[in-house]
């Protein structure tokens, strides 16, 4: 799955959720979290974060890793 990365903390800009054909990028307090679950690897979402902040989950940069984490806990996936 893709995942939402720092530049998107207290940014939120939300291009992004409009390109998603599934609807699975939702808002959190400070940042938009990709649901895994429902993520089709599509790739829709990526370009259109102006803040570069979206990426596939084996492709996010090694400063950003611990989003991957943060980002199942906001769904409760351990
Ligand atoms: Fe949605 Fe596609 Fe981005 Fe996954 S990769 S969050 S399905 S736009």
């Amino acid at each position: 799955p893709y995942v939402i990365a720092e530049p998107c903390i207290d940014e939120m800009d939300m291009s992004c959720v409009d390109e998603c054909p599934v609807d699975c990028i939702y808002q959190g307090e400070r940042k938009l979290y990709i649901n895994p679950k429902e993520c089709i690897d599509c790739g829709a979402c990526e370009p259109a974060c102006p803040v570069e902040a979206i990426a596939q989950d084996r492709r996010v940069r090694p400063e950003y890793q611990e989003h991957i984490a943060d980002n199942a806990r906001f769904f409760n996936e351990p």
